[in-house]
């Protein structure tokens, strides 16, 4: 039984002294501003499951901004940025890790005259507004209650029967992002989702729920789970749900392959992207991005993964494959090489490109007096091609090619 608060205070006992120190702050800021504050969200849920946890949220019951403030004077490291019209803040610290503050009192504000709300119902406002029961959850951090586990919604059962429950019925329909979401807390953590919320998710998708949603967020939430250590499962579900054929219109044949599991783990995210379209033609490929708002860089790595995919069928000679590759993103070349018709021409390119050791350079060139103009660039390329050839293996060789090259070449101008 994790509600005890005995077994929360062991829990928090045996996180990381850092993030210790921060939770003592918070509860020393909470005596001094005379507030409630409770630690809400995934750190809860993710320390009731002894998961590797992330980051710290808090809500006040209170003024969030000047409870930040106060804060500081505790966490002198930190760095604090206040979103005053949201009555949030933000604090960041030199290694990386940063903790957000919200506030339950916010909206009250924000109705002049409106009288101020019973404390206790403010925080289960707040929680009442989030996706999933085991997310539900909240910890306080008041000195006389601190450890007790705040859990109106089941959440705490939920977890111990590895459940995916939302809080009411229209939970996907408010925010259709919380389909991507229960998929991937259900595969992350290997939970199954609760009956209601499992018919509700089939239900959303077939009368069109997701459609409501922006480009721009679902994207963002479909990257999300492409960060996963499991997203190969998680697209798996995305498939068989029909999620997918509900947000591109079509089934395409996507790429989450078993094979993959392993491998994929160290995977960056470009290459994870592009392996998991790699499949598709490029036709499909053009629509179904016209479906997502993708980054600068997996934009243009789609295209160049594209383009290249196009040409290494009818590219011969090593020199030109080396042209090709020496100059495209890792994730591409990698995902190309996954295929195992360019395989082996791609694995002998690289290979013979680690006997490339080029000394040689403009600056060098001009030095030996070549003229500045296209020639330096077209030696240089020469040099290249006869380092990949084989043609050279010491520095005093490409010395060598270079002078002859220069001779012949500014003989013929
Ligand atoms: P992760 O481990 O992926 O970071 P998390 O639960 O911390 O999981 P966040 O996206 O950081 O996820 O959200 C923090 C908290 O905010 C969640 O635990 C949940 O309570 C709430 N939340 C996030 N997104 C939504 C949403 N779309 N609808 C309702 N509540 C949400």
């Amino acid at each position: 039984s994790i509600a005890m608060r005995q077994d929360i205070l062991e829990l928090i006992g045996g996180l990381p002294s850092e993030e210790q120190g921060i939770l003592e702050a918070v509860r020393d800021t909470a005596q001094e501003e005379e507030c409630s504050v409770y630690l809400v969200g995934g750190f809860v849920r993710d320390l009731l499951l002894s998961f590797p946890t992330q980051d710290l949220d808090f809500v006040v019951e209170g003024n969030g901004g000047q409870f930040a403030q106060a804060l500081m004077k505790r966490l002198p490291e930190g760095k604090l940025t206040q979103h005053v019209k949201f009555g949030t803040a933000h604090i960041s610290f030199p290694n990386g890790s940063h903790l957000d503050v919200a506030s339950t009192r916010v909206e009250y504000y924000s109705f002049p005259g409106a009288l101020p709300q019973v404390e206790e119902s403010c925080l289960r406002d707040d929680l009442f507004r989030r996706d999933f029961t085991i997310n539900s959850m909240a910890i306080c951090l008041n000195s006389e209650h601190f450890g007790e586990l705040v859990d109106y919604y089941g959440g705490k059962r939920d977890l111990q029967q590895g459940k995916i429950r939302f809080l009411h019925n229209l939970s996907f329909i408010e925010d259709p992002t919380r389909m991507l979401r229960a998929v991937r807390f259900a595969r992350r953590y290997n939970f199954k989702l609760a009956k209601e919320t499992l018919e509700a998710l089939f239900t959303a998708i077939e009368t069109g729920v997701l459609l409501k949603l922006s480009v721009e967020r679902f994207t963002e939430e479909l990257f999300v789970i492409f960060q996963e250590d499991n997203y190969i499962s998680m697209g798996q579900t995305l498939i068989r749900s029909g999620l997918f054929q509900g947000w591109f219109g079509e089934d395409y044949s996507w790429n989450f392959s078993e094979d993959d599991v392993q491998e994929s783990v160290g995977w960056p995210l470009d290459q994870r992207w592009l392996s998991c379209i790699s499949r598709i033609n490029s036709e499909d490929i053009e629509k179904l991005c016209g479906r997502l708002s993708l980054n600068k860089t997996l934009r243009d790595e789609t295209q160049i993964f594209l383009h290249l995919r196009a040409v290494l069928p009818k590219t011969q000679s090593i020199s030109e494959l080396d042209q090709l590759i020496s100059k495209a993103p890792q994730g591409v070349i990698a995902v190309l090489a996954q295929d195992e018709h360019f395989r082996p021409r791609i694995m002998d390119c690289l290979e013979s490109e680690k006997r490339i050791r080029m000394t040689l350079d403009g600056k060098k060139l001009l030095q030996m007096g070549v003229k500045e103009g296209p020639i330096i660039g077209e030696i240089l390329e020469q040099v290249r091609r006869a380092w990949l050839e084989g043609k050279i293996h010491s520095t005093e060789e490409e010395r060598e090619v270079a002078q002859q090259l220069i001779e012949s070449m500014c003989r013929r101008r």
